[in-house]
């Protein structure tokens, strides 16, 4: 659930720290298209100018209460700055931003300079490298030269070379590829996935309907498509083994998660520019639009960063599926594609209000992925219904939209078999490829369940490891598990660390941290692998240069361990969830580590909003006391903002911002909740005819929603209906007239949704029941008295939704 946004906040910045460029690519968008601005600017950024943006951006963290930020180092070609520069700028940034919040530092570049001595400035100044390189020889050396013809070829994948080594291999971010179709999509694949990049990401090259990249929107050819569909298959058959941001999204958005990538989904845009003159722009890729496009006529010396925040022309691109074309609108992608990047949707005579020029093949490409999304607990849940019947009263009790402690805790039940079901699936996948690390990890647990079920359930449990369980479902190819697989390791070392028991693990290492679910994460540098010796006072993680001790109790034996933190109310205890690496399935974005500070204030809040649901929604505190196991901090999304969420396969964990008020967090406790509720339902009983592709008006959301979604909204809509219900009563003066206003709203689009659902002819007979169950409880609800002035201005918000995502 989010609500209206004012000022979203800039997130990630990127300050052009050098305008020239050493190379001559003929597909660049800063020199080669319509906005010609870099020609009357400095080539370097001075001093001044560093400092300055420093502080606006400090200055915007600060205002925002954001807990991290991003800048990334940009030119042209910013390694032209030269490495002391650099050194400077990096220090600057971080000695004003870094009092504020969290800075993720970052420089994008060619590579053809970068040498020891730049890899050593930007190990020191923790600057993550990202490279651009277009594949193998012939497809690189089709663009990416220098002015001369020479290729850049040899030089790159030097630079590459150099960050694959042990010293750099913690500041090596990956590789980013412009796509021409006119090479070869397998060899393009396979020569960068040999080079290990921890992320690898495919790019459109930028145009516009006036002026369309080669093959874009003529009608009946999609040839990225078809270019991206080859690379597609290569990645799958070959294990997944590299990430491709690009699939990644369509994959994450696809299953109601968020998009990784500005060039996909529905995500509000966070970027802003800042020029070597100090100039505030959009995003550079509206430079293929025409001259002076990405312009907003403000200064980094005269205007706060917010004066930028709220320019018309970079709002526009930040609502989401609101600012997206009538077409856009009722497509079924619409979600994944989210109309494709902003600058792709120029044409002269209507601006912006257009889909992408890639329309065809966005279409496809995102069809296509779609179509190869197994559904792995489907398939496990489907033999589940016979060993896990609900009772019939507690089916119904479900129905109505409540569910008790027995309720919940035959769910609870339900889900570790689905969960032990997925773990099999797995294991199964790893005997067929013979995967002897994942056998021998899978060994050791089956030793540990024996002897320590309660930690071993413990931490099977936790909503994260299904997650991952189902994205290694999703990834099984031909070639076996993918690497992902190997997180088993780390499982099983949380395991013998809650239960004490002697063990050795070799366990991976993500992105500098190992990880050991419901405990929490150790930062462990640029290793790949640590090994992880458990006894019965800890651990001892050890990696080639160093090693760790991590106790569970008393004080923390190095800064770099990171534990999961608790919420406590009363007898409640909930874990808050900042650490692990699989958070990302919400369908808003994680928010980083929190501070002390950020942690006693979800603390306070937690304790006064579950008082609140104790005393004044007590049909939904016994199943919450009982089944909310997790709370996710996720990054929030302005002043007025409020963002929640839960995902289908994390059964027991919410997620949210930090509401302004404890009695906001009850509403999104509430309705998350009957999310996860729902969710369990459905792995044990089909509801809805999976065969039934419709789509439907929901009246909380712009687009149009397939017949699953739709229940969803309306069962998680009778817990925020039945809060605005009790709320009036309790609530005085303005907030009172607001709950009734909300209740009259939402009472009559739930049951308006219910009988779209009766309607559908698409329900099972269970699902029939379950949906008769629900309507039983809110037809009442219809009947309380509300004031005349309620009812007339929720009449007038209902008549006020957009008419066009009405069916
Ligand atoms: S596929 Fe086309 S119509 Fe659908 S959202 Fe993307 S650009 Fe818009």
């Amino acid at each position: 659930m989010a609500g209206a946004d004012s000022t979203l906040p800039f997130r990630q910045f990127v300050l052009k720290v050098h305008s020239r460029c050493d190379l001559a690519c003929d597909h660049c968008y800063v020199y080669e298209h319509a906005d010609q601005s870099w020609r009357g600017r400095p080539a370097v950024i001075s001093p001044e100018t560093v400092a300055k943006a420093a502080e606006r951006i400090a200055d915007h963290a600060k205002d925002h209460g954001l807990p991290a930020v991003r800048v990334i180092l940009h030119g042209g070609e910013p390694l032209l700055a030269g490495a002391h520069r650099l050194a400077a700028i990096s220090r600057e940034l971080r000695r004003a931003i870094e009092p504020s919040c969290q800075l993720d530092l970052r420089i994008h570049t060619n590579g053809v300079r970068l040498d020891a001595e730049f890899c050593e400035v930007l190990l020191a100044n923790r600057v993550m490298v990202g490279i651009s390189l277009d594949g193998d020889r012939a497809a690189n050396d089709l663009h990416r030269r220098y002015a001369n013809g020479r290729s850049s070829y040899d030089q790159v994948l030097r630079a590459v070379g150099l960050l694959r080594q042990e010293r750099y291999r913690g500041i090596y971010a990956g590789l980013l590829a412009t796509i021409d179709v006119r090479s070869d999509p397998g060899a393009v694949y396979h020569a960068l996935a040999a080079l290990e990049p921890p992320n690898l990401d495919f790019l459109l090259p930028h145009g516009t309907w006036d002026n369309p990249p080669p093959g874009a929107g003529t009608p009946g050819v999609t040839p990225y498509a078809d270019w991206l569909i080859a690379v597609f298959g290569e990645w799958n058959s070959s294990g997944r083994r590299v990430p491709v941001r690009l699939f990644e999204s369509i994959i994450a958005t696809s299953l109601g998660g968020v998009s990784g990538t500005e060039s996909l989904g529905l995500a509000p845009s966070d970027v802003l520019v800042i020029e070597t003159d100090g100039t505030l722009e959009q995003a550079d890729s509206i430079k293929v639009a025409y001259d002076g496009a990405p312009a907003t006529g403000l200064h980094i010396s005269r205007h706060p960063l917010d004066a930028a925040a709220v320019h018309p022309a970079i709002r526009a691109r930040q609502q989401g599926i609101r600012g997206l074309s009538a077409t856009c609108r009722k497509c079924p992608v619409v979600t994944s594609c989210g109309g494709g990047l902003y600058a792709h949707r120029y044409r002269k005579e209507n601006g912006f209000d257009n889909p992408s020029v890639y329309c065809a093949d966005l279409l496809k490409i995102i069809g296509h992925v779609r179509s190869r999304l197994r559904s792995p607990s489907r398939a496990v849940a489907a033999g589940r219904p016979r060993a896990h019947q609900l009772a019939a009263g507690h089916f119904d009790v479900l129905a109505a939209g409540f569910g008790d402690g027995e309720a919940v805790t035959q769910l609870i039940t339900a889900q570790r078999s689905v969960q032990r079901a997925l773990l099999r699936l797995l294991r199964e996948h790893a005997k067929k490829g013979a995967d002897d690390r994942f056998l021998a990890a899978w060994a050791l647990l089956v030793h540990l369940e024996k002897e320590h079920p309660a930690e071993t359930g413990r931490v099977l449990a936790h909503p994260y490891v299904r997650t991952w369980a189902e994205r290694c479902l999703q990834s099984v190819s031909a070639a076996g598990l993918p690497a992902d697989a190997g997180y088993l390791a780390a499982i099983v070392a949380a395991v013998a660390v809650r239960a004490g028991a002697p063990a050795a693990i070799e366990a991976p290492v993500r992105a500098g941290y190992v990880y050991l679910p419901t405990l929490g994460r150790l930062r462990v540098g640029s290793a790949r692998t640590v090994e992880i010796v458990t006894g019965c006072t800890g651990a001892q993680v050890r990696s080639s240069a160093r090693s760790w001790d991590v106790r569970l109790t008393g004080q923390a034996l190095s800064q770099d361990w990171q534990p999961v933190r608790d919420l406590r109310a009363g007898r409640l205890a909930v874990s808050l969830e900042d650490t692990d690496p699989y958070r990302d399935c919400l369908q808003w974005p994680a928010a980083p580590r929190l501070d002390a500070a950020g942690v006693a204030r979800w603390q306070e809040q937690f304790v006064l909003a579950w008082r609140l649901i104790e005393s004044a929604y007590p049909a939904y505190a016994a199943g919450l006391a009982t089944g909310l196991s997790t709370l996710t901090p996720l990054a929030d999304r302005g002043a007025d903002g409020n963002v929640s969420a839960a995902a289908r396969h994390a059964f027991g964990a919410v997620g949210a911002a930090l509401p302004q008020d404890a009695d906001t967090l009850a509403l999104l406790l509430i309705h998350e909740f009957q999310h996860v509720k729902l969710g369990a339902v459905l792995d044990l009983f089909e509801l809805c005819d999976p065969a039934d592709q419709r789509l439907f008006y929901a009246p909380w959301r712009a687009d149009l929603r397939p017949l699953e979604a739709l229940l969803q909204g309306a069962y998680a809509h009778i817990g925020v209906t039945d809060y605005w219900r009790i709320r009036r009563h309790r609530a005085d003066g303005p907030e009172a007239v607001a709950a009734e206003e909300r209740f009259a709203r939402w009472r009559v689009l739930t049951a308006e949704t219910i009988d779209t659902l009766a309607g559908s002819g698409a329900l099972t007979p269970l699902g029939t029941r379950f949906v008769e169950g629900m309507r039983a409880t809110v037809i009442p609800w219809l009947d309380e008295p509300v004031p005349d002035r309620a009812m007339q201005a929720a009449r007038e918000w209902v008549t006020s939704r957009p008419s066009s995502s009405r069916k």
